[in-house]
């Protein structure tokens, strides 16, 4: 599945896990919520990637990873 967009919804409870497990898409700076960073649209033709902003996505424990296909 191929991915246009993403974005974090309120309420990011800064676990890391996202970072953990896509750092080139997701950054979770000290003391701050999980931002997506600055031109990752250009990873998304990696489908190694977007498996794992799924993968993300589906294990944030508070749900706010959306991803738009
Ligand atoms: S996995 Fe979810 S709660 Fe954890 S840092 Fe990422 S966006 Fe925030």
């Amino acid at each position: 599945m191929s991915i246009r967009k993403i974005w974090i919804e309120e309420g990011c409870i800064s676990c890391n896990l996202c970072e953990d497990t896509v750092s080139e898409v997701f950054q979770v700076r000290a003391g701050d919520t999980s931002r997506v960073r600055k031109g990752y649209i250009r990873l998304l033709s990696d489908p190694a990637i977007v498996e794992r902003v799924h993968e993300a996505a589906e294990s944030c424990p508070v749900e706010v990873i959306i991803v738009e296909e």
